[in-house]
């Protein structure tokens, strides 16, 4: 049996699917003038359906909490608003300091150097970033929904149904939405990981923390080739800062690109002044007398000197308070089935730190990316507010956009969809397109990259990866052009 049907099967057992399902009707058909709890029996489970009024969160229950006031929780709102379901009912306890934000920009637009007009908020705030409108923290109190800004969870009580927050507010919620996201993950304190002038980038006061350090930088070094990496060196470029990306791996994004694909973007960071040392591992972060960051030592015993580090080596879900919904211990985060239900009723997990049924390779998986943190967001409350029962359907989707500020010689901008996995037959010269296909070995395709591709090529990809057609492997390493070999394959649709 498959792990995702194996998953299936344990809830259906559970009696969790069925649980949870007749719990939301429960929930929201509610009088919204009632305001004593209503006792929702689930075998023996036992929970307390909560209504606040209309009128505002006079009292300590909230129908609807969104846990993480990020990028899924930005789109979450939208339908909750869109479903009548927001004004008076709906509270997102966020750490941050500022409403829901497009959190891609960080590293793009909103390291633009100075006199390239930089995003900035409140340019940027959810759901811009798909074309809708500019929900700013006017928009939620015009939409009747709490935020608690700065006051993040920090202990959860599940029987209760209660959580506590940093300021020590204990709020009771009768349906609860978990969306926190990730943390960057850190070099050890020992190791310097904490001197000034070391950058890690998660949220808005990360991006503005490491700007006011470009301002005064000559010396970067990044440490990471991966997304984080990418851009920000891009962006360094910018800033014409003498820049070194140093990671362990022999080429840059290898879980994405090929050696071949890698190659063809290191050279073109290369001629913009950007240098590389592969295969290298951090051993510390030395400070100068000022106490600021002043040297990267390697364990090769090679040093990079540099005033202002950036270090972009992964993230991690951000669960707590929340493991007892269900880890997944194979790949992180919170478990969930195709409808972002945990295995507790009436709570879900959506965005970055849910571990979901990836239907189309029949597998779980957790995405961290913004994507993702919209569709699942869309795909969790539609099931929650109506009878929408289909299961989350996903196509993984990667994108980066770099080199964009006003006046760079070449803008880079690059679509996946799919599944890396398979031969990967390479198409083009970068000047400036390039294609890969993964195919498998009946031909059968089972990913699709694309750089500078124009908006109908770009659209083309998703039905590629979604269909999966069977291409001539021998005529597509033939094609002439990136153009030709996009024709091939839309002909074997
Ligand atoms: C710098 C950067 C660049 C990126 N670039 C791209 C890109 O180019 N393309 C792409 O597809 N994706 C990109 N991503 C990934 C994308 O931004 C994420 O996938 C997306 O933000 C996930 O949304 P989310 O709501 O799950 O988490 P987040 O947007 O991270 O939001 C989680 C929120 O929860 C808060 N939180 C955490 N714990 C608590 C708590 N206990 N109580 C209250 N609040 C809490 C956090 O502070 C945060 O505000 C990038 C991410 C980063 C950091």
């Amino acid at each position: 049996m498959s792990s995702v049907r194996r998953l299936m099967a344990t809830m259906n057992h559970s009696g969790l699917k069925s649980g949870v399902s007749l719990w939301c009707r429960q929930s929201f058909s509610l009088r919204r003038a009632t305001r004593a709890p209503l006792a929702v029996s689930y075998g023996g489970f036992r929970r307390f359906s909560v209504v606040s009024s209309s009128s505002g969160f006079s009292n300590d229950n909230r129908e609807f909490v969104i846990v993480g006031g990020g990028n899924s929780a930005g789109y979450a709102a939208r339908v909750f608003v869109e479903h009548g379901m927001a004004d008076g009912r709906l509270c997102i306890v966020s750490k941050e300091a500022v409403a829901p934000y497009e959190r891609p920009a960080l590293t793009k637009g909103y390291l633009f150097p100075l006199d390239k007009k930089p995003a900035r908020l409140p340019g940027f705030h959810t759901c811009v970033g798909s074309g809708g409108e500019r929900q700013t923290s006017e928009w939620y109190k015009e939409h009747g929904i709490e935020v608690l800004y700065e006051d993040p969870v920090t202990a959860f009580d599940i029987q209760t149904q209660t959580l506590t927050t940093s300021s020590g507010k204990l709020l009771k919620y009768g349906s609860l939405i978990i969306s926190t996201g990730c943390t960057a993950a850190r070099i050890p304190e020992k190791s310097g990981g904490n001197l000034l002038g070391v950058h890690y980038i998660r949220d808005v006061a990360d991006a503005d923390s490491l700007v006011s350090s470009l301002e005064s930088a000559k010396k970067v070094a990044i440490i990471g080739g991966g997304y984080v990496g990418m851009e920000v060196a891009a962006a360094a470029v910018g800033w014409k800062l003498d820049t070194t990306v140093i990671f362990p791996e022999d080429h840059l994004m290898p879980r994405l690109f090929t050696p071949p694909m890698a190659l063809k973007y290191e050279e073109l960071y290369k001629e913009n002044g950007v240098k590389f040392l592969k295969g290298e591992r951090i051993e510390r972060f030395e400070a100068g007398p000022d106490g600021r960051v002043a040297a990267v030592k390697l364990e090769s015993g090679h040093s990079v000197e540099a005033d202002t580090v950036i270090v972009g080596i992964g993230a991690k879900p951000a669960v707590s308070p929340f493991e007892v919904v269900g880890l997944n211990s194979a790949i992180g985060g919170l478990q969930v089935d195709s409808q972002f239900r945990t295995r507790v009723p009436g709570i879900f997990a959506i965005g970055d730190v849910a571990a979901f049924p990836l239907k189309i390779y029949d597998r779980m998986t957790r995405v961290e990316h913004v994507d993702h943190a919209r569709k699942s967001a869309e795909h969790c409350v539609r099931a929650l507010l109506s009878a929408h029962t289909q299961p989350y359907d996903y196509l993984p989707y990667f994108y980066s956009r770099v080199f964009e500020y006003e006046g760079s010689a070449r803008k880079v901008w690059w679509q996946f969809f799919g599944d890396n996995v398979g031969h990967a037959v390479h198409v083009g010269n970068f000047d400036p397109k390039i294609a890969t296909f993964w195919l498998d070995d009946t031909g059968r395709l089972n990913g699709v990259f694309l750089e500078s591709g124009s908006p109908e090529e770009f659209q083309l990809l998703p039905k590629l990866a979604r269909a999966r057609p069977v291409i001539d492997i021998a005529k597509l390493q033939s094609a002439s052009s990136v153009e030709a070999a996009l024709e091939i394959a839309r002909s074997a649709l």
